[in-house]
């Protein structure tokens, strides 16, 4: 399937409506794919895998704002530290301390989400509300940059429940945004869910199939 040009500027519209931030994902579509859309305007794009994010930063354009979504090893992360925007699904203490680490030696400050562990499933990662505490508690990692939180909803039917989670989500960050004002992005809301996220509070969605197609 190609790239749907019309969501795209139906959802473009209705985001910036509610100041949320678009960000296309584009894992396992092809360079061309983003370059569509980076030709309508699209800037926020994102990525589930390192080797496949690297190759295409390197073929598109230097603007591109690149989000890593996926899950970040640690040994990887210095693969991405020179150029990424912003990683959402840091999900360990030590996985934070490498990206510190990474982005010193290339001069920078990295800006990170904690993944939260919000969805009933138990396949999903993330941390839960005390580790949350306790990580931002110890802000020992300078070059990393907590800005926020993301998470995932179960994959479910049930929309009370997913209204729920991301409700409870919401209320997390909110406490966190209360005694650390660099708390700015609560990333969450996906293709099937993103308008209850935006309901709920999201400040950032990150939509795949709804603009490129199904995977
Ligand atoms: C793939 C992926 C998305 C996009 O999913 P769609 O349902 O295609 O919109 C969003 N977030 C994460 C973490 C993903 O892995």
């Amino acid at each position: 399937m190609a790239v749907n040009k019309e969501n795209y500027l139906r959802i473009k519209q209705e985001l910036d409506a509610s100041n949320t931030t678009l960000v296309a994902v584009s894992k396992i579509k092809p360079a061309s794919d983003i370059q569509k859309l980076y030709d309508l305007g699209q800037r926020d794009f994102g990525e589930n895998y390192v080797q496949e994010l690297v190759e295409k930063q390197a073929q598109l354009p230097a603007d591109i704002r690149w989000h890593f979504i996926g899950h970040l090893q640690s040994n990887k992360v210095k693969y991405i530290a020179p150029f990424v925007h912003l990683i959402h699904g840091v999900t360990s203490g030590s996985t934070l301390k490498e990206i510190s680490k990474q982005a010193q030696k290339n001069n920078r400050v990295i800006d990170c989400l904690l993944q939260v562990h919000i969805a009933q499933e138990e396949t999903k990662f993330g941390f839960d509300a005390t580790e949350i505490e306790t990580i931002l508690l110890q802000n020992e990692h300078p070059n990393a940059n907590v800005i926020g939180l993301m998470g995932m909803a179960s994959f479910s039917d049930d929309l009370t429940q997913v209204r729920g989670e991301f409700a409870a989500l919401k209320k997390l960050f909110d406490k966190a945004a209360s005694v650390k004002p660099e708390f700015t992005t609560l990333s969450m809301g996906m293709s099937g869910d993103y308008q209850l996220a935006v309901e709920e509070g999201s400040t950032m969605v990150r939509i795949g199939s709804l603009l490129f197609g199904n995977r």
